[in-house]
């Protein structure tokens, strides 16, 4: 099917249509989709094969769903994407690694940046020939992000940017980066602050990756050092980038949630085949949890199809999700320590020892779990000084 017949029908389909075009897509794709399986324990040959899958995806048309046609996409919502995800995971053909970022930084450009950037960039995101890191956090800026000083300033023509981001997640596979600098003064605080997207293969950036515990050098370390960005990569305004970045993280730490959750319920699935009557409790709590997450994410999704802002209901999410998190692989390492301590017989095994050993600091990413109690109760909550 060509793209324009799978997406000149989104407008007019039920989303239930849309899922059984979906099915019948992969089911006439398999042997394009074959080669993804199976997972690999290394970490950049499964980054490769998502960016496959990406490929894959643009090219049937099914990539493109779910993003306005003015940024190159097809039209449709975010329902269309939670339904792709939904059904990939399910289907067995894997998840987004590197590509969750389009969850988080993509809804960003479409509503700040400027149209015709948008438009250049997005399709390459989609495509999977591109992806994007997101540099909020610095050395000594993380949960009090208002305090951070990497520092742009105008020259007449280019702003000209120096510092340092860290905990920049996927930064070795990332064309471009999505940054808050400071442009104001520091007594400014959050007024201050300007987002722009960095090309990372500018002169004076430096980018380098950390090892984490379980092994992948997801994380990284970036550095820039007088990088010359034009004005229109500016994304909102100059000294509104605390706005811009209120609206990604409400993404990370709301909508997000739906593709985190799919990753742990297969996982959950694919170990009942060792699970033994003693098991039963917890991975019935595990369960229950992904179903919570489940439903808490189908109602940000709705609110964010109708164009509805996410708000600091958000925090709420990123908590239930996280904790979530950690239940799953929790039951999962009670179920079968060995494979989780000695995966060494198989990369399946090995993926789930990363996965375990990841869980352990999920409660920080996209703002510390205290720092999501202090938003529920400060902002939900009514409590303390809102
Ligand atoms: C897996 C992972 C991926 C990440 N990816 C990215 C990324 O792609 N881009 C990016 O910009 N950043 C990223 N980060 C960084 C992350 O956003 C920061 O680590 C986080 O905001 C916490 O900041 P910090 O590490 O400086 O810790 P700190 O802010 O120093 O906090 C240390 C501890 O003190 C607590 N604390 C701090 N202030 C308060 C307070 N006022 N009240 C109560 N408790 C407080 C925190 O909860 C935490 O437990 C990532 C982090 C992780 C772990």
């Amino acid at each position: 099917m060509g793209t324009d017949g799978v997406y000149a029908r989104v407008h007019e389909s039920s989303l239930r249509d849309f899922v059984d075009r979906f099915r019948d897509w992969m089911a006439a794709s398999e042997s394009d989709l074959a080669p993804l399986l199976p997972a690999c324990a290394d970490y950049d040959a499964r980054v490769e094969k998502a960016r496959r899958l990406r490929e894959l995806l643009y090219e049937a048309g099914w990539g493109r769903i779910g993003w306005p046609e003015e940024a190159g996409g097809h039209g449709g919502t975010i329902l269309h994407r939670a339904a792709m995800y939904d059904e990939l995971f399910r289907a067995g053909w894997g998840g987004p690694t590197v590509f969750e970022h389009l969850e988080i930084v993509a809804p960003t450009l479409v509503r700040y940046a400027d149209p015709e950037f948008t438009r250049a960039v997005l399709p390459t995101f989609l495509d999977g020939s591109e992806s994007w890191a997101q540099g909020f956090s610095e050395p000594e800026a993380g949960s009090d992000l208002a305090s951070l000083r990497t520092r742009a300033e105008f020259d007449g023509t280019d702003w000209i940017v120096n510092g340092a981001k860290i905990w920049t997640s996927w930064v070795k596979y990332a064309r471009w980066c999505l940054a808050l600098v400071r442009t104001g003064t520091p007594e400014e605080r959050h007024r201050g602050l300007t987002m722009m997207a960095i090309d990372l293969r500018a002169p004076g950036v430096t980018a380098r990756p950390i090892r984490q515990a379980n092994g992948n050098d997801e994380l990284g370390e970036v550095t820039f050092d007088g990088v010359r960005v034009p004005p229109h990569q500016i994304v909102g305004e100059v000294g509104g980038g605390w706005r811009a970045s209120m609206y990604l993280l409400a993404h990370e730490r709301g909508t997000l949630s739906w593709v985190r959750h799919l990753g742990f319920r297969e996982n959950l699935k694919s170990s009942s085949k060792s699970m033994s009557e003693n098991s039963d409790r917890q991975v019935g709590e595990a369960a229950l949890q992904l179903l919570g997450v489940r439903s808490t994410a189908i109602n940000l999704l709705a609110r964010e199809a109708s164009e509805q802002e996410l708000g600091p209901d958000s925090a709420f999410n990123k908590l239930l999700t996280t904790r979530t998190e950690q239940t799953v692989y929790n039951a999962l390492r009670d179920i079968d320590s060995a494979r989780v301590a000695f995966p060494h017989d198989s990369d399946e095994d090995s993926i789930l020892q990363q996965e375990y050993l990841f869980s352990r600091i999920v409660t920080i990413y996209g703002g510390s779990q205290q720092m999501q109690l202090m938003t529920i109760a400060r902002h939900i909550l009514g409590l303390g000084n809102a």
